[in-house]
Parts: C-alpha cells; sequence; structure tokens
C-alpha cells in the first residue's frame, strides 16, 4: 500500500477540468482516491478504525479500486461526532462548520494550509470555466459580516470568501439582520447595471431577496450578469418552487439568463458540482458521485434514484475524500449531456427521508444572524 502523502503538484492541476471521459477520469481519478485513502489510514486513527473491516478482510496488500464506488465512504454525521484529522494539530490552520442551530451538532472540517489553498485553487479553476477570468462587479446576496470571523469559518462565508476572486467592486446586497440594504445597492447598480457583473449568493437568500425586489415593485436590468447559488432546495421546495420557476423569477426580475446552480458542502470545499445551460450538475475533474439504494447502499445504475455519495480528489488533513451524504440524488447521464461536456451529470432531488435537520442555508431566515450552510 502506498504510504506517501499525496501531493498537489502541476500535473495535478493540468488535468482538463471538464475534459474527462468517464474511462480517462477513472484512470486518473480512482488512483488518487485510493491513494488519499491509503494516506488517511495511516494518518488518522479514527479513520483506520472505521476501514478495519475492510483492511482486514484484503490482508497484505488491498486491491487499488476498479470503479467509484469501490470508495468506501464515511457517513456525512460523522464528522458532527468526531474530530477527524490527518494532520497534526498545530498544522490547523482553519476550521469550517457547516451549522450554528442549537439543535443541530456541527460539522468541523479541519484544514491545514495545502488542503485550504487545494480547495481554493480548484475552485477558481471550476468556475473560470463558467464565469471566465475577468474579475466581475460582484453584487453579494447577504451580508458583510457573514466573512469576519476568519478562524472559524461557517461554509456559507467560506463560500462567499472563495467566489470574492471572481469579483471586484463587491456590494453586499443585505443588512446584518438580513433585510435588504437598498441604499447599498442603488448605488451599486447606478455604477454597474446594464454591464456585465456576478452575483453570488444562497439560493433561499436569493429567494427571499428576489420577493423583496417584487415587493418593492423593483425591475433591474442585470441581462449581462450571471448568478450562481447554491447551498440548498429545501426551503424553496417546501414554498413550492423549482428550479426552473426560480429561474423564471430571476429573469423576470433582474433580466438574468445565466444561471448556475452549484451543489458542493462543507465537506468537500473547493469540488463543486456546478449547473450546466441543460440544469444539468456536472462532475469536474476534482469530483465525482456514486448513488446508492437508500436500504443497503448498494451502487445504482444511471437513472436510479438513491443517496448521494460523494467522491473528491482535495481532502489531505481530514478524511473527506468520500462521503455519504444525506442527499438524494439520481445521474443523469455519463459523456452525453447536450451541453457538450463529458463525464458524469447528475440531479439532487432534496433530503433523505427521516435524515437528521441539517443547519444549511435553508434555515438562515429563521435563525439570522447565525452560521449555516451547505456552501462551495
Ligand atoms: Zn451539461
Amino acid at each position: 500500500m502506498s504510504r506517501e502523502r499525496p501531493t498537489f503538484d502541476e500535473a495535478f492541476w493540468q488535468q482538463p477540468v471538464y475534459g474527462f471521459d468517464q474511462t480517462s477520469k477513472a484512470a486518473w481519478l480512482l488512483p488518487r482516491l485510493y491513494q488519499l485513502h491509503s494516506w488517511h489510514l495511516q494518518q488518522c486513527p479514527a479513520y483506520q478504525q472505521l476501514q478495519r473491516r475492510f483492511v482486514a478482510e484484503q490482508p497484505g496488500k488491498p486491491v487499488p479500486w476498479q470503479a467509484w464506488h469501490d470508495c468506501i465512504p464515511l457517513h456525512v454525521r460523522l464528522f458532527k461526532e468526531y474530530e477527524l484529522r490527518s494532520v497534526p494539530a498545530e498544522q490547523v490552520i482553519k476550521v469550517l462548520t457547516s451549522s450554528g442551530t442549537s439543535s443541530a451538532k456541527v460539522s468541523r472540517i479541519l484544514l491545514d494550509s495545502e488542503t485550504a489553498s487545494a480547495q481554493a485553487k480548484a475552485l477558481v479553476r471550476i468556475m473560470q470555466h463558467w464565469l471566465g477570468k475577468e474579475r466581475l462587479p460582484m453584487l453579494i446576496i447577504d451580508h458583510p459580516n457573514v466573512i469576519r470571523d476568519r478562524a472559524s469559518f461557517s461554509a456559507r462565508g467560506a463560500g462567499i470568501q472563495g467566489m470574492q476572486i471572481f469579483g471586484r467592486q463587491l456590494c453586499y446586497a443585505l443588512n446584518d439582520d438580513l433585510s435588504p440594504n437598498w441604499p447599498a445597492l442603488d448605488d451599486w447598480l447606478a455604477r454597474h447595471q446594464g454591464g456585465p457583473i456576478l452575483v453570488f449568493g444562497f439560493t433561499f437568500m436569493v429567494w427571499q431577496w428576489l420577493q423583496a425586489l417584487a415587493q418593492q415593485g423593483r425591475q433591474l436590468d442585470l441581462s449581462q450578469g450571471v448568478l450562481v447559488h447554491g447551498g440548498g432546495w429545501k426551503k424553496l421546495q417546501q414554498l413550492a418552487v423549482n428550479n426552473q420557476q426560480f429561474k423564471q423569477q430571476v429573469r423576470q426580475l433582474t433580466g438574468m439568463a445565466r444561471v448556475h446552480n452549484f451543489y458542493g458542502m462543507v465537506e468537500q470545499v473547493g469540488s463543486v458540482f456546478v449547473e450546466c445551460e441543460h440544469g444539468h450538475l456536472h462532475s469536474p475533474a476534482f469530483a465525482e458521485v456514486v448513488i446508492r439504494r437508500a436500504g443497503d447502499l448498494a451502487p445504482l445504475p444511471v437513472g436510479e434514484e438513491g443517496v448521494i455519495q460523494v467522491l473528491s480528489a482535495l481532502p489531505l488533513s481530514y478524511p473527506g475524500h468520500s462521503i455519504l451524504t444525506e442527499d438524494r440524488g439520481r445521474i443523469l447521464g455519463q459523456d452525453d449531456c447536450p451541453c457538450g461536456r463529458p463525464g458524469r451529470y447528475f440531479s439532487v432531488l432534496g433530503r433523505v427521508a427521516r435524515a437528521e435537520q441539517r443547519g444549511c442555508s435553508d434555515t438562515v431566515a429563521v435563525t439570522a444572524g447565525e452560521q449555516h450552510a451547505v456552501a462551495l
């Protein structure tokens, strides 16, 4: 078994973000994931305990994985119950948290500088594909204090900070109490309305902001803009709002036709899945999805609905390279999306029934000021 520390070298970053078909991607990413597995086995005693049965079954030399579903996942909830760490404590420079609600336990993701910088770099590579390299005037549908505490980031804060690299002349559209900051918006619009801009926010907060625009009878001209949003649909599903209606509302109130939803989580910051022009979430080079049957976790073929497992090439400082989520989804196809991007594409269908309520951006409206989010 390989014991060497995985690295993020030039060859790693030279991989095409959306250029791999499934076969060539497996040839590159599966050995990487296996290397991470070996690394965490060696470095993280808790991971070793959790994987012990697997190791015992294959004494000596475990066979490298042949398929995505060979990657054994840790359940996402373990990151709430245990401190899972694969580097010495003194190397941890940042702790990401998923939730601040009193009822839900918080995921704590421990980052060393190498993992944090790889996450930032991967996010840049992914988002540049959708946004281009030019920094755009950026409207953030959130309040400025969400990124103020730099040592202990909420996923939402981390997401916003990560995205700021694509923006300039930033404007936060909300006040600390999440009410719209109309003077700030008007000031920013006076300078940038009608031009190319970037709007970023968490899905439910964008939705609420749109409702506030409608209530005020405001009609913006952001027709040259692009909206990037993510963080869960649960609250919107409760309001019976789907992706299509969301986009319709965006277009009606702001003129924006380019809208990209993303799917990601605090346990795998950086390797996000972004929605293409056809509404499909695409796997980037650094990440992959597996769908498993809810009952026995058997891997499911294209088209069948089950629990989403996410794989990421990035986590070095914690064993988060293969995680079983509490989300339901379906693989829509492989290497044949009409947008032309090769690889696996999928949709997220909601939460697993009776899953523990995670504090995510969906709950922000109810508990203003607390830190939440499933994020970039
Ligand atoms: Zn596509």
